[in-house]
């Protein structure tokens, strides 16, 4: 029955008494053990040694060498760590023997006369404890080594945040050592090691953890010789009252991200920060802005004329003048040009971010703490004065101008995308005001911009909604009186908003391209007409059409007005097409082939607003131009206006000396009609010989030739 029990190991029996290791011997088979006989103490260190026993029964009393120097000769001979449970096996109440076998070395006694039946048992009990202690052992050995093998630095803190223990880890070679040594530390409060803003994050988040048993992290950062390193502590609990702290270098880590960080937030072409960083950069501006009760700007940048320095010069060249740009705008926008803040913190603020390449040509500014919206155009000033001197590249002399939006919270808008957004459109209204502008945003930009995209969509339908009308104002002979020819003047009766004034509707439908569609629609509506007058008023009256630059480049023009009247059955030399000086200056050679092709088919052409462009007498002589319409900002003034007087008298003797007919616009009085009659004016045209009128109305007209005001 014992032999079948498993085997649990071997005991060492030391005893000079045969009877006694008889019975230990029969005891401890009882629960399983093996056993070896030594009969001296002597023998017993031998076998110790040879077989390795799992335990060893030493009887105090023995011949040779006595229990004691056996017990410490095999303690002796024990090397690393390893220790082999000896229970001593000792007098009665000889105490004495007791405390020398503890100093021998002993695990533990017993004392005779010896309970046989329990021999087995506390036997195996020692056992059992001493395995668990070898195993902690070799645990506690393990985690030396790996505690060994990372860099970290260990400490415990008591729930009061007094240092328990503390292992600092390896110093990285070349660097100071800032971390605390173990003296400094142990038996210390956390606030006598570290400075006192970490202690206090650290002490918050071991309260988390051991209210979590959560793992929690600290980053803080200590400074050595004005060297600063950074550490991260992980804060694990370990008992309800204990927290154990890993505390790891990470600067190399802060550098690196610090790297990447740069990589990902700067423009490669010029270094200054990227779309991103100015996002980043506008979302903290925002949120301190919001909660400081601030203004601040944006300012959005573009050069006018990049594409074409890129298309001529080249990619290298584009690229060199915007690291340029980049450069001046640095200079221009350094941080006490933008901040005009009375705390002195000026100089902190990051200026670098303020600035930014949104890409290709666009660069934003920030200006924070804006206290008023004269400083935020100054600055806009001072960037466009920093763009006009030339830029020298590659030998050339580059002369570039910026437009500039500025968009302002938080009056415009309370969110990033749309203060950006803002100032984008803001620019592009200054592009549209003539470039080398700078413009604000503001709501009333806003609504001028949703009623203009209202007002495009209206115009698109307003054709083929029959919203579209011709009216027709009298242009007189001066000298008979006669109404010798009519301008046709297109009206648009909006469903909603009623007349608009051609003045807002011309332009818009010259941007988007539908002026030449309308166009079309007006001179065919004008041809038929004027047809009408023909065949039924007997009369050779004139008509004039104004045509729009963007008509006037249409490869299809000289097709269209040929199909109008032959659709109409006008005769050419009854229609005149109105030009400004601006669409016949704008590509001479065009202008001609054009003129050319008109000019076969037999109209006439006139100058519109004449005065106000930069047309040369000499050019309109090879134009071949019939009349010659002076605007009615010189007619205005007369007569009183000496100096248009004069440029008015200039005009007609200069056009008469081309043999070119002048007709005057805008006569709204009988004095200008008689000053006009002695400068020899041919033609008048004006709310005092007529409004533009139905084509009713001037049937009317044409049949009362003799209803004219008095002069
Ligand atoms: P415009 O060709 O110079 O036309 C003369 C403008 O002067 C007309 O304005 C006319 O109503 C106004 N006017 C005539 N007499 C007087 C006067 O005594 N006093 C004042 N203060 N104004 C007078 P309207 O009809 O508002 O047209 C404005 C402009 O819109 C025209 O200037 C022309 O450039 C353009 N426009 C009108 N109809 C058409 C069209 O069918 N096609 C194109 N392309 N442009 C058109
Ligand atoms: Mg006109
Ligand atoms: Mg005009």
């Amino acid at each position: 029955m014992p032999s079948s029990l498993p085997k649990r190991g071997t005991v060492l029996v030391a005893d000079d008494d045969p009877v006694m290791r008889m019975l230990m011997l029969e005891m401890l088979a009882q629960v399983g053990l093996d056993a070896i006989e030594a009969a001296d103490g002597a023998l017993a260190v031998e076998l110790a040694r040879s077989h390795a026993p799992d335990l060893i029964l030493m009887d105090v009393e023995m011949p040779r060498m006595d229990g004691f120097a056996a017990c410490e000769a095999i303690r002796a001979g024990e090397s690393d760590g390893t220790s082999v449970p000896i229970v001593m096996v000792t007098g009665g109440d000889d105490l004495e023997a007791v405390t020398r076998a503890y100093e021998a070395g002993a695990t533990d006694f017993v004392s005779k006369p010896i309970n046989w039946p329990i021999l087995g048992h506390r036997v195996l009990y020692v056992l059992r404890a001493s395995d668990a202690i070898a195993r902690l052992r070799v645990a506690d050995a393990q985690n030396r080594a790996v505690l060994a093998a990372i860099p970290d630095t260990f400490f415990r803190l008591d729930r009061d945040g007094f240092y328990l223990d503390y292992e600092p880890g390896h110093e990285r070679p070349g660097r100071g050592r800032v971390m605390p040594q173990p003296q400094a530390c142990i038996g210390k409060h956390i606030t006598d090691v570290l400075p006192p803003e970490t202690a206090a994050r650290v002490l918050e988040q071991m309260r988390t953890v051991l209210a979590t048993q959560q793992v929690r992290s600290v980053e803080y950062d200590l400074e050595h010789c004005g060297e600063v390193q950074h550490f991260e502590a992980r804060l694990v609990a370990t008992s309800p009252s204990q927290v154990l702290g890993l505390v790891r270098d990470i600067s190399e880590r802060k550098r690196a991200e610090e790297q990447i960080r740069r990589l990902a937030y700067c423009d490669s072409l010029t270094g200054i920060p990227n779309r991103q960083a100015f996002l980043e950069t506008l979302e903290r501006e925002l949120q301190r802005s919001k909660m400081g009760n601030k203004k601040f700007a944006v300012l959005f940048m573009d050069l006018d004329a990049f594409k074409r320095i890129n298309d001529t010069l080249g990619h290298n060249a584009g690229d060199a003048l915007l690291k340029m740009v980049s450069e001046r705008l640095r200079e221009t926008t350094r941080p006490s040009d933008l901040v005009s803040r009375g705390d002195g913190s000026a100089g902190k603020a990051d200026h670098t971010t303020n600035l930014a390449r949104l890409g290709g040509d666009e660069f934003t500014i920030l200006i924070p703490d804006l206290e008023r919206v004269e400083h935020a155009l100054n600055v806009a000033t001072r960037v466009k004065e920093a763009m006009r001197r030339p830029f020298l590249i590659e030998g050339n002399e580059i002369f570039v101008t910026a437009s500039i939006g500025i968009s302002l919270f938080p009056e415009d808008g309370d969110d990033c995308g749309s203060l950006l957004k803002f100032a984008d459109t803001a620019m592009y209204h200054a592009k549209n005001c003539g470039k080398n502008n700078a413009k604000l945003y503001s709501s009333s930009l806003t609504m001028q911009i949703m009623s203009h995209v209202k007002l495009e969509v209206g115009l698109r339908k307003a054709l083929q909604n029959d919203e579209l009308y011709l009216v027709y104002q009298p242009q007189r002979d001066v000298r008979t009186s006669e109404i010798v020819g009519v301008e046709a003047l297109v009206r648009w009766r909006h469903p909603e908003r009623g007349l608009v004034p051609p003045t807002e509707f011309i332009p818009l439908a010259e941007e988007t391209g539908l002026i030449v569609p309308i166009g079309e629609w007006v001179l065919r509506t004008a041809c038929r007409q004027a047809r009408v007058w023909q065949r039924h008023a007997q009369r050779t009256l004139r008509m004039a059409v104004n045509l729009s630059a963007k008509q006037f480049k249409d490869e299809n023009l000289s097709q269209m007005v040929h199909s109008a009247l032959l659709d109409a059955g006008l005769e050419p030399r009854l229609l005149e097409l109105e030009l400004t000086e601006g669409t016949l200056m704008d590509d001479a050679l065009a202008t001609l082939a054009t003129l050319e092709q008109l000019r076969g088919i037999g109209v006439f052409l006139s100058i519109d607003d004449f005065g106000t462009g930069y047309s040369s007498m000499n050019y309109l002589k090879r134009f071949d131009v019939r009349a010659l319409k002076i605007d009615r900002s010189f007619i205005n003034g007369l007569p009183q206006d000496s100096e248009n007087a004069a440029i008015t008298r200039a005009i007609i003797a200069m056009a008469h000396g081309l043999k070119m007919v002048v007709v005057a616009e805008g006569v709204e009085t009988g004095e200008q009609l008689l000053l006009l009659e002695q400068y020899g004016c041919d033609m008048v045209q004006g709310y005092f010989l007529g409004h533009p009128s139905s084509a009713e109305a001037i049937t009317g007209m044409l049949q009362a030739p003799m209803l004219l005001p008095a002069k």
